[in-house]
């Protein structure tokens, strides 16, 4: 089998007739194109993000920023993105060594992979998972091994002991993603901890997906697993700009770290992208520099705005008959279709622009097929709220025909 069928089939691409078929997030949207269904399928915001961060980045452009970047990102953007983690987390980072400006989260998490692991080597993550880690691990050549978050007491928790037990012998790194998207769970200190002490007492990198660091609701306080005791030197940290500011399309996106490991991934991501963005970065780092205080104020109304919206849709997704894992982070909530009488999360989501003018995808797509994720998730889907609340108002209108 040639590389990107394995790349397809681990991102469960390939039927059982052997062809490989469109993502489902390709196949719902085109399903929501052709019937005017509200697309809730894709997570990207339908507002801008800050028009002073915009403003800055049409100055890049006039004034001539308009070439290949510095490699490892512009100096202004490095230094802005160790400022941002002292302040909210209180780390401490050399921007010249220990900061990597990537092509977006994607990037970051696609060149430390490359660089760390490979053949032989098992790498465990979260199932659900983000579709692109089954991708990029397959590239790899390393195995990837999953833990299920399953719904316990009203969240999507993770089960410690069974964490612990899929580590074996040829296990390298936790890709660990939180807030954890699809199901909008924060990882509790406990399960942080949880993590950390396995990460130091096997040895493990750890490569943590932060991308929806700012997106937390209730009062809930996202964690790096990097400022737990013993992971600063083991652990690879990534965000990026597009979903904290709402700039999805910048693709501007980083990497922080221990200088060895950053350096590691620096040396594989020269020969992907080597550099992008040149306009976007300084306007980036002006937001994340944060000088006077504005985008500080605009996460904070952000989150707030989401936490409504998130309200808006999780009681109209109650009121149609679903029940729903209220998520405490991430613009995503997972509601299960079962109640309704369907137990295919995949076939309610081919029906429901049918039914009722709405698009979600199914948590399936997230999962590996038969596992025990994927069995025990099986009639759950994703529905995300980063859209309008006039637009949310509609769909939780629409879903009501359920109901009846
Ligand atoms: C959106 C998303 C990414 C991709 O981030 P980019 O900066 O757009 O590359 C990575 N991880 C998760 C969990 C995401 O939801």
């Amino acid at each position: 089998m040639e590389r990107w069928q394995q790349v397809a089939r681990a991102a469960g691409l390939v039927g059982a007739d052997g062809v490989v078929r469109p993502t489902v997030f390709a196949e719902m949207s085109a399903l929501a194109v052709a019937t005017g269904a509200i697309n809730l399928g894709q997570g990207f915001p339908d507002t801008d993000g800050p028009a002073h961060v915009r403003e800055a980045a049409v100055d890049a452009l006039r004034s001539g920023r308009n070439q290949y970047p510095p490699g490892g990102g512009e100096p202004l953007l490095r230094a802005a993105i160790a400022t941002h983690q002292a302040r909210y987390y209180g780390t401490d980072l050399d921007p010249a060594t220990q900061v990597l400006v990537t092509t977006g989260a994607t990037e970051a998490i696609a060149a430390s992979l490359l660089a760390l692991v490979g053949p032989g080597e098992e790498v465990l993550t979260l199932e659900p998972f983000y579709d692109a880690y089954a991708g990029v691990l397959a590239m790899t050549g390393a195995r990837h091994v999953t833990v299920p978050l399953l719904p316990q007491e009203g969240r999507f928790a993770l089960d410690v002991e069974r964490l612990r037990s899929a580590v074996g012998p040829a296990t390298r790194m936790i890709l660990l993603n939180t807030p954890h998207n699809p199901t909008g769970t924060v990882l509790t200190d406990d399960e942080l901890a949880a993590v950390a002490a396995l990460a130091v007492e096997r040895d493990l990198l750890v490569v943590t997906d932060e991308v929806y660091e700012h997106l937390v609701f209730d009062g809930v306080r996202h964690v790096p697993v990097a400022t737990l005791p013993g992971m600063a030197g083991r652990t690879l940290t990534v965000s990026s700009a597009g979903k904290s500011l709402s700039l999805t399309g910048w693709k501007v996106g980083w990497v922080t770290g221990p200088a060895a490991l950053v350096s590691a991934v620096r040396t594989v991501q020269q020969y992907l992208t080597y550099a992008s963005g040149a306009p976007f970065q300084p306007a980036v780092a002006a937001a994340l520099a944060d000088d006077d205080g504005r985008t500080e104020l605009w996460l904070r109304d952000l989150a707030a705005s989401l936490a409504q919206r998130r309200d808006l849709l999780v009681g109209g997704l109650r009121s149609a008959g679903f029940d729903v894992v209220v998520p405490q982070g991430t613009y995503f909530v997972v509601a299960d279709g079962a109640p309704l009488g369907f137990d295919e999360g995949v076939e309610l989501c081919r029906r429901l622009p049918e039914l009722a003018g709405v698009v979600a995808v199914p948590v399936s797509a997230f999962c590996r097929a038969g596992s025990t994720a994927d069995r025990a998730l099986r009639s759950r889907v994703r529905f995300t709220f980063v859209k309008r609340a006039e637009l949310l108002a509609e769909a939780a209108d629409r879903l009501g025909r359920l109901a009846g």
